[in-house]
């Protein structure tokens, strides 16, 4: 071959290689013409399919544009380009989603639940504005999708990733399974996109497709989910592709992260533009004027919400203009600009089959309520709190009772009254307990307190609820709720402080239990072993202790030393605490057996690490740091975690007050907070200086 190809081939060959080679790219340029064209018709036919849901071509013609383009990619694999049509499904996620971070944080939305704070949002706007209270502010007011939230972003109008909210500031890359819902354009439509675009929306099951698939997985005996939105993060964080495309999820957009190349101004421009570059937008988005008129249509929305095929558990209402949404800004979690007014919670009538008794971790005794199941809001829900057995007898609920249950958000279903009309007379009365059920011990009431309670620290289900709280408080993964069960009535833990002495052997007994979850497991618990005193304290359950008290507990006797053996009375001398918090732990701190436990976690290596002010140290303690332009080593996000890590404040706009202003890469060489920063003579300073000073 080699010497063939030294030798200095002939006139005739070379007028014949020449031919060849111009048929072949010939015939090459004509396929890639071909398919450039097939997928331009076929993207443009999903957009008429599952954008505009306004077909014109029949399924046939489709499935044949579609089969000749897989035939050309087959024959040509060279030609294939990820933003193909044949490319929406793709090969298993391997090792988990990884994580990126989000140019723009996506934040939450803060919640109004009348109609008295959505006008109170309105008059706080205009305060921050300095605008006069009549003046009527645009607003863009649009129904809440109950999904899952995405960010998609385009470079050179090709989808490149599709991120989920994650913690706000770092997202789950999960393009995979994005790409496989059909809405979503892999390209632009339109020739004028900007050069590069991230855009928000919401990724969602119709209620349909989750009867549907909640069906299926009864007929399979697989868990069912307990509400599209469930249905829908479940389905996006699947690691088959193939799996998330035959859940038929949908997704909706509303929303953007940065742009460039392009100035968008408004919400309401934003929408035009999306539409046109292919996007599905939320139904009924509308742009009105004053508050008054977001008001109206806001009823509207909450009048026609349940015609849409999706769920909707609200109305957001947005400043529509950008620079002004630029001027308010956001807050640790949330924008001022935006809020999100929620529909009152609903109830409905189902029936009470029977009533068990939980036991907590503190060994509260709380009647649940077992129901016929009921869809509530797009939840089924087949359990409700009593409460108490003094609001048992106060609302006179029975088993076998017609009731009205209750659901708002998150909160756990409760059971509102009795219907009297549809009771026969043959129900049972619900009877406190006289023992446990599931120690036998014998309950008590405390002095004046509705609760009964369960008084052994010993009874298996307040040992399960305890370690579910110390294992969720110091964040060890792998124990779940089945798992601890089973070891608590194995006799394995009997305290929190096994947990420290749990070996591979004793996690290898369990069925599903491998070497590898084992040796995770073990790896989990030992890296928890070193832990800040306010964690602890919080992680040791003590009744009335929750996060906020730790703190403060911790900040007062500073060791775990001082506060075990902190006293009564000075623990209520400790300004924001009460004397029931006091007695509370006193009595915790002077029961023995609690001792016992925290000096075996100690022998067992926990370290409990002393309390320490973090705002009243570090290296940027009482500077005020702002930032303009685009940084290059990392998202502005992560620049001021940074400074509040090290003790330094951050605010989004220039003050007298302000310390440092840092400067990354500006757009037009200069910005507001640049010029308003010269003028105020605040410190000016690059991202390398910014650098320099936290790595001094
Ligand atoms: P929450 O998670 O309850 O604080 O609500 C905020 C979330 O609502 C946002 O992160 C979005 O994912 C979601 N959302 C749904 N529809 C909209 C909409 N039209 N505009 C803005 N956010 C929306």
């Amino acid at each position: 071959m080699r010497e063939k190809f030294s030798q200095r081939p002939n006139f005739t060959e070379l007028i014949h290689a020449e031919r060849f080679l111009m048929s072949d790219s010939h015939e090459i340029e004509n396929v890639k013409k071909e398919i450039e064209k097939l997928r331009k018709e076929i993207q443009y036919h999903d957009w008429r399919y599952y954008v505009l849901k306004d077909p014109v071509i029949s399924d046939a013609e489709y499935d044949r544009l579609f089969k000749r383009l897989k035939e050309l990619e087959e024959k040509y694999p060279e030609l294939i380009t990820p933003d193909s049509p044949t490319q929406r499904v793709g090969e298993k996620i391997e090792g988990g989603f990884p994580t990126f971070p989000h140019s723009v944080p996506m934040l939450s939305l803060d919640n109004a639940f009348d109609e008295d704070e959505v006008v109170e949002f309105d008059k706080r706007i205009k305060r921050f504005l300095e605008l006069s209270q009549d003046y009527e502010i645009s607003y863009s007011v649009e129904p809440k999708v109950d999904g899952v939230s995405i960010e998609l972003i385009y470079e050179d109008g090709i989808l490149k990733k599709a991120l989920t909210r994650g913690d706000g500031f770092l997202g789950e890359d999960v393009t995979q399974n994005v790409k496989t819902i059909r809405s979503v354009p892999l390209r632009l439509i339109s020739e004028d996109f900007p050069q590069y675009i991230e855009v928000r929306g919401e990724v969602f099951m119709t209620t349909d497709a989750f009867r549907k698939l909640n069906e299926e997985l009864m007929s399979r005996g697989e868990r069912v989910f307990a509400n599209p939105r469930n249905a829908a993060a479940g389905s996006l964080k699947q690691l088959d592709p193939k799996e998330t495309a035959r859940r038929n999820l949908d997704a909706l957009f509303y929303g953007n992260g940065k742009i460039v190349g392009k100035k968008i101004g408004s919400q309401e421009q934003l929408f035009y533009e999306l539409k046109r570059y292919g996007f599905s937008l939320v139904p009924e988005w509308k742009v009105v004027k004053g508050i008054k008129e977001a008001l109206e249509h806001i009823r509207y929305i909450q009048r026609i919400h349940k015609d849409f095929p999706f769920e909707s558990d609200g109305v957001v209402i947005k400043l529509n203009d950008f620079d002004l949404r630029e001027k308010l800004g956001e807050k640790a979690r949330s924008p001022r600009w935006a809020i999100a007014y929620k529909f009152p919670a609903e109830e409905v009538v189902t029936r009470i089959l029977f009533v068990e008794n939980q036991v907590g971790r503190t060994g509260t005794v709380t009647p649940v309520a077992i129901l016929e199941p009921v869809r509530i809001g797009g939840v089924i829900v087949t359990r409700a709190t009593l409460h108490n057995f003094d609001e048992i007898k106060k609302k006179d609920v029975r088993i076998g009772d017609f009731v009205w249950v209750k659901r708002s958000g998150d909160v756990i279903p409760e059971i509102i009254s009795v219907v009297q009309e549809r009771r026969f007379g043959i129900e049972i009365e619900i009877r406190e307990p006289e023992v446990c059920p599931v120690c036998g011990s014998k309950l008590y009431r405390e002095f004046e307190e509705v609760a009964v309670r369960c008084p052994d620290m010993s009874c298996p289900a307040q040992i399960v609820e305890r370690v579910k709280h110390f294992v969720s408080a110091l964040d060890i993964e792998g124990l779940g709720e089945t798992f601890i069960t089973q070891l608590v009535s194995r006799g394995i833990l009997k305290d929190i402080s096994d947990i420290f002495y749990l070996k591979k052997q004793d996690l290898l007994k369990f069925w599903g239990v491998g070497d590898k979850l084992a040796t995770k497991i073990i790896e989990n618990i030992n890296s928890s072993k070193i832990v800040p005193l306010q964690k602890f304290i919080y992680a040791l359950g003590i009744r009335y202790v929750g996060e906020s008290v730790s703190r403060i507990l911790a900040s007062r006797f500073r060791s775990l030393e001082k506060f075990l053996s902190a006293k009564e009375s000075e623990i209520e001398a400790i300004y924001g605490l009460g004397p029931a918090v006091a007695q509370s732990v006193s009595k915790f701190l002077q029961d023995q057996k609690n001792m016992i436990a925290i000096q075996r976690m100690l022998e067992a290596g926990v370290k409990v690490l002393e309390y320490k002010e973090e705002e009243r140290t570090g290296k940027f303690f009482g500077k005020i740091f702002v930032f303009t332009g685009t940084l290059k080593s990392m998202t502005r996000e992560q620049a001021k975690k940074l400074v509040i890590q090290n003790g330094g404040k951050t605010s989004d706009s220039i003050s007298s007050s302000t310390t440092y202003l840092v400067v990354g890469e500006l757009e037009r060489g200069s910005s507001s907070k640049l010029e308003k920063a010269k003028k105020l003579g605040v410190n000016i300073i690059t991202e390398r200086d910014f650098l320099d000073m936290l790595r001094d």
